[in-house]
Formats: structure tokens, sequence, C-alpha cells
């Protein structure tokens, strides 16, 4: 042992040839925090003295290689002043400049996931050899910045400009072959030969054979490419990457011009390029929204992790109805490998339900991602049935026949009878109440809402809902479903409209007030679709299927009287009376018309603008910014109820939920943090300047304290 400490140990792998080992104590994969950095200062330190190693492998003791820097110390490092952060990034940038001016020749040896920070060290030496069960990747753009230990300085000077702008770019993490084609890595080998390979490597270059110093000065000189070619590089690139990112992620765009600026830089100077722009990209308010999604979705998981540690088993499933929902829920828990009984009232409902399922797993064979005799057990798994015969078999049942509160408890009724006494009942009901529903059962405690998204294979979101009576173990159960089947479970309280439909049904109350007072709903879509919905009210309320929407504001109004009902007739009422339900009937508030695939294309109807003509005042031109306010006003307002009232239980749930429910931008880390980042102040005296458009745009007193108190959602 020539080193040993907390994360690096350096060993001798064989005669002159030493190892340096990434394996952080108390850790199941390898990042780089504070103490790896400061420990690979050590390890270096104590290689650069050992005159008897001749050449270095740079390996991981983990399953991954390195999964990159560690995120939950960019919080805190992001919000550094800037010369401070600056420092920090360049302190990295000198270790690893170390690493690459070691006498010795060098080389990586990547056995699992190499990403980011983990990607950039490879960099940082000679060569890189992958295990053919590895990749690489510098996800970085995901995260609002772009790689900033030298990863826009090294890998374009190794793959050339083109190759390095892509990967850095698109954030993809890459196989094997892809990363051995453009030369990102030099060899791809079977994992249990790769130490040896590495090895050969060394030998070869301490033999001579190979001129390591070569590839140590390639990445310390500029670019090399002519300067009418590196105009044409970055020129063509910027616009692509523009537009592919979109208006609100700056970070690819920055990346370009980074290596542009510093591509006739030698490396020392490059590094300070990269790092200064990376400093700027840290501070967007961009970078905090998506850093902070991460996090969220880090502590769903943990939060996940533990309800499943009190689940009951969950081996055998079956879901009520085979309609587009419980088709979608049989689909998606086969594809995950828990087998499904699937059981309607009539052979015509299986018959649609198996037809899903088997158009999904053949858009899959398609693509790529599953072979023939995949899909047929895939298929396999999904048992569709007339009758209860297999029930005694099951251990969670999910309901999803039609939305009629009779009909579902009778049902569940029924089933209750069926299964054994310890299995747990669930439903997809998208507006009645579990507590309600329970009333039906003779054990209360084994049932809770378990509500999906439409298209359930898409949607990774399901809002687990606790009924008075749900036991914890129900939950768990249902948490542990959820999980299984690759979703997103958000554990709520019971209310009407739940967590989603409740803070989405006001967003539409700020739609059809816009509407009756002259808003052109086109320009509402435009704005809404420009502040980074993937779609606007007009078109979701389409797609969702207006007879849908009335029924579910009918339930809103009745659940919440005092701010969402209306005496008005509004453009959603008038829709429905026209029976114009949306695509699904090729008419709403667009029309619509199928393309060359099949798919519903929108279109104006200027009959749509009469018919609203009833119930708008003159029509009026409203500025982005009052669209803007008026929409998210009523949003962020029931947000906060649901989070004053327990509905759910913190402000990171509630993001997310509105993240993956109803797709509000990433990039603004949900609506919670959206009001955070504009001062719970400035949006209370928004919400103030607009209090006269009645209830819904009323403060709560918790919102108004947590103002006047300086005080944020998140901290
Ligand atoms: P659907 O009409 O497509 O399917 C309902 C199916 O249930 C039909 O195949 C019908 O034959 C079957 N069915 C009726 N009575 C039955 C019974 N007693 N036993 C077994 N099967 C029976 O409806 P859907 O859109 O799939 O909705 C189902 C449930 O999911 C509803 O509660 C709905 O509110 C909820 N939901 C729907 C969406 C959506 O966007 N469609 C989203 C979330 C939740």
């Amino acid at each position: 042992m020539i080193y040993q400490g907390k994360a690096f140990k350096v060993l001798e792998y064989s005669e002159g040839i030493a190892e340096l080992r990434f394996d952080l104590e108390g850790e199941s994969v390898n990042k780089f925090n504070q103490l790896a950095l400061e420990d690979l200062d050590q390890a270096l330190a104590a290689i650069e003295q050992d005159s008897a190693i001749k050449g270095l492998i740079l390996s991981s003791g983990k399953e991954v290689f390195v999964v990159g820097a560690d995120i939950t110390e960019f919080v805190a490092n992001f919000r550094l002043d800037d010369d401070t952060l600056f420092g920090l990034v360049m302190d990295v940038n000198r270790l690893f400049n170390r690493l690459e001016d070691l006498d010795i020749p060098t080389v990586t040896a990547i056995n699992g996931t190499a990403l980011g920070g983990g990607f950039e060290v490879s960099l940082a030496t000679d060569y890189r050899v992958l295990s053919t069960k590895g990749s690489v990747g510098l996800p970085e753009v995901k995260l609002g910045i772009f790689p900033g230990w030298g990863g826009t300085v090294r890998l374009p000077r190794i793959t050339g400009a083109d190759n390095g702008i892509e990967w850095i770019c698109t954030g993809k993490t890459w196989k094997p072959e892809d990363a051995l084609k453009i030369g990102a890595v030099d060899a791809v080998v079977e994992p249990e030969k790769l130490m040896q390979a590495a090895a050969t490597l060394l030998q070869r270059c301490i033999a001579g054979e190979l001129d390591f110093r070569e590839r140590k000065q390639e990445k310390r000189e500029p670019l090399k490419l002519p300067p009418i070619e590196a105009m044409m590089v970055f020129e063509t690139a910027k616009p692509f990457i523009a537009q592919k990112a979109g208006p609100h992620m700056p970070a690819p765009v920055t990346a370009v011009k980074t290596v542009q600026k510093h591509a006739s830089m030698p490396r020392d100077k490059a590094l300070e390029a990269e790092a200064k722009n990376f400093v700027k990209m840290a501070k967007t308010p961009v970078a905090e929204a998506l850093v902070g999604l991460f996090l969220s979705d880090q502590f769903l998981k943990k939060q996940a992790k533990e309800w499943i540690q009190q689940s009951g088993p969950v081996e055998k499933t079956a879901v009520l109805g085979a309609g587009i929902m419980g088709g979608g829920i049989a689909y998606q828990s086969a594809l995950k490998k828990t087998p499904i009984l699937m059981k309607d009232i009539n052979q015509q409902g299986i018959d649609l339900g198996l037809k899903e399922a088997g158009k999904l797993l053949s858009k899959r064979v398609t693509k790529g991602k599953l072979d023939s005799a995949g899909m047929g057990e895939v298929l396999n798994r999904i048992m569709p049935t007339l009758s209860y015969g297999d029930f005694g078999g099951v251990d969670v049942v999910v309901e999803a026949v039609l939305e009629k509160e009779s009909v579902k408890k009778a049902v569940l009724a029924e089933v209750e009878e069926q299964v054994r006494d310890d299995a747990v009942l669930s439903s997809n009901t998208s507006t009645i109440s579990i507590t309600e529903l329970a009333k039906a059962l003779k054990r209360p405690e084994n049932f809770c809402g378990m509500h999906f998204f439409n298209p359930v294979h898409m949607m990774p979101l399901v809002e687990v809902i606790r009924g008075e009576k749900t036991s914890d173990e129900t939950v768990a159960t249902v948490v542990n479903y959820a999980h299984k089947m690759g979703k997103t479970p958000i554990v709520v309280n019971d209310c009407p409209g739940f967590l989603v439909n409740r803070v989405l049904f006001p967003y539409f109350g700020g739609f059809s007030q816009l509407v009756q007072d002259g808003a052109d709903f086109r320009k509402i879509d435009k704005v809404m679709e420009h502040f980074g919905m993937p779609m606007g009210p007009a078109y979701l309320l389409d797609v969702v299927g207006i007879d849908t929407a009335q029924h579910a504001q009918k339930v809103m109004e009745e659940g919440y009287p005092e701010r969402m009902k209306t005496e008005v007739k509004t453009p959603l009422n008038v829709m429905f009376e026209q029976e114009r339900f949306g695509q699904k009937n090729g008419k709403g508030f667009y029309i619509y018309e199928p393309d060359k695939k099949g798919k519903p294309r929108k279109q104006v109807d200027e009959r749509a603008f009469e018919l609203l003509k009833t119930v708008v005042a003159e029509p009026r031109e409203f500025s982005e910014e009052e669209i803007i306010a008026r929409m998210m006003i009523p949003l962020g307002l029931e947000t906060v109820r649901t989070l004053e009232e327990g509905i759910v239980q913190s402000a990171i749930e509630a993001d997310m939920a509105l993240v993956m429910g109803i797709g509000f931008p990433v990039f603004r880390g949900g609506i919670l943090k959206y009001i955070d980042a504009m001062g719970v102040d400035q949006f209370v005296k928004l919400a103030d300047q607009y209090a006269y458009l009645g209830p819904l745009y009323q403060a709560t007193d918790g919102l108004r304290q947590m103002a006047a108190g300086g005080k944020r959602f998140y901290n």
C-alpha cells in the first residue's frame, strides 16, 4: 500500500505500475465530494514522491466508476460569491492538472458509469479503457450548467470540436461503442479483462511503443482546428444548439461559446475561461431550479424506500376495468415484471386493453428496446379475465372502472369478497373521495387512492391518496407497487381533487376569467407555452376532454364552493353544452384533424370564437405579464393551501407533483420554487394587485406571515 485515505488508495498493481483506486468510504457509489477531492490531493502527492511508479491506473472500487461531483454540495457552493466559487473550481482544475502532468503514462480503467466529474477526471489521464458494462457522459447541461472541471477543454481536444460539442450540449450518456467511435475512449474490453488491458497499455508506453507524452501535450495546446473550419463548426453549432435547447436553457449555447472562446488558448488559460463561464451558469435561476429538482428527486426516492420497508407483498396484482387507464396500468405493470390480472365486464373492453398494450409493445420492438420474445413475455404477464376466479392470489387491486361513485362502491365491495383479508385495494378515481369510497368496504384500512395520469406509460407521477382510515401498511404497499412500476409515488391526504387536480382547476379558473374578460385563448396558450408549460390551458382542456374537465370542475365547485363556484357561465361550460368535447370528438376550443400519422392536429376554428361571444367581454389585449400573473396566482395560492392544510407534506413533494403531473416547467423548479424566486413578499403583493378578481386571488394568512418574516419555501 503506497497510500490509504478515506476515498483513495494507491496500491501496487504489478511491478512499476500503481493503481489509484477510488473507493469512497461508507458510500455505495463514488462521487467527488469535498472529502474525495482533498484525499485525491494527498494520493497524488504520494504518487509524485514515489519514483518507483512508472505507470498509473486510475480505477474504481465500486460497481459504478464515478457518478460525478457531489450534487448535494452544489446548492451551498453555487451561492458563494463569484470569486470564491471560481477559486473552488480552479482548485479542482489544478488537482486534475497534476494528474495529467505526472511524468509517467496514466490510464483510466472505467469499469462502470463515469459521468460528469467522473468522466472529466478520466480525460485528465492519457488513455481510457472502458468496460463493455460501462458508459460515459457529461450530463451537466441537465442541471443548467456545463462541465466545469476541464470537460469543455479536454474533450474537444481529444475527440474533435464537433463531437465534443455534441456530447457536452446533449448531456447524453453514451455506450461503449459510441465512445470508442469518436475516440473518447481508446479501447473497450470485457469487464474481467479491464485491469489487464489497462496495464498492458501502460507497459507499451513504458517500453516506448506508445507516445504518452504526445497525448498529454495535445491536451495542453490550443484546439487543432484551422480558423475557417473553427468558425464553421462553432457558428453552425450555435443556432442549432440554441433551437434544440429552447429559450429557457442557456447552458448548452454558453458551453459552445466557451469552447469557441478557449479553442485558441493553451490548457491553463482555457481552463480559466471555462471556469469563468461555469460560474455564470451556476448562478442562473435555471441551475438553481434544476439542481433543486435533482435533489428533490433524490429525496422522493429516499422517502419511497422508507415506505417500502413497511410494504406487504406485491407479487401479483389486478386491475378492474380494461379501459384507457386500466389497459395502461396493465401494460406498465407487466412491462416492469409484476404479473397482473386485467378484469373487465365485457370482452370488448378486454380486447381493447390488450390491443393497446400490444401497440405500445410493438413500438418498443420497432425502437429496438425489446425483442419479440421479450414482447411475448410481457404480454404473458397480463392475464385477461371476465371473472374473479384467480383473485384469491392477488396482493394489490387497482380499480379503474368508470368514474361513478355508486359503481365504484359496488365494484370495490364485490372485489373485497374475492381477495385475501390482507390484500390491498386501491382506486384510480380522479375525483371521488377516498374516505367516501372506503365506506363501502369492510376493511377500509386496506384501501387507498392510486391516481395515475394519462397516458400511464408516459406520465411518471402516481398520487397515493390516504383516506381517513387507510393504514400505513396500505400506503406502503401501494407506494411499493408504484415504485415497482417505475413511477414516482407521492403520498397525499384525501381532499377533493387530491393534490394535482385541486391546484390545476384554479389555474383553469384563472384561464376562464381571462377569456371572460376578453383575452384571446390562443394568446393565453401561446404565453403559457412560452412560459414553459407543455401546452396552454385551452389546448390542455381539449386534451383532457371537455366533458371530463366539466365533471371534475363540478366536483371542485362542490368541494370548495367559497373559491371555485362561479355564478356565470364559463368558456368550459359553453364548449360542454355544444358537445365540443375536445380531441376525443375532434372539436373543442380548437378543431382537430388527423395528420399523416393519424395524430390529431390542432387548428383554429372561428366557430369557437363565435360560441364564446355569449360569455366574453369585448376583446382586449392583455400583456404577457398580466396573463402569467393571472394564471400563476391561483395555481400558486391553491398549492400553498394544500401545504398549509397538510394535504401534501412538503414543498418538495408539491413541486415535484406539479412538474410530473402537469408538466410545470422544470427550469422553474415548481410553483413554490417560482414563488421563492420571485420573493414570497412580491408574490403576495402581486396577488393583492389582482385580489379584485375574487377569492382565487386571496393570499392566505400563512403566506402573508411568511412574507412578513422574510421566509421561503426552500432554504
Ligand atoms: P374507460 O371508460 O376507458 O374504461 C372503463 C372500463 O371499465 C371499461 O372498459 C368498462 O368496460 C370497464 N368496467 C365498467 N364496469 C366494470 C366493472 N364492474 N368491472 C370491471 N370493469 C368494468 O375509463 P378510463 O378513462 O380508463 O377511466 C377509468 C378510471 O380512471 C376513472 O375512474 C377515471 O376517472 C380514472 N382516471 C382517468 C384518467 C383519464 O385521463 N382517462 C386519468 C386518471 C384517472
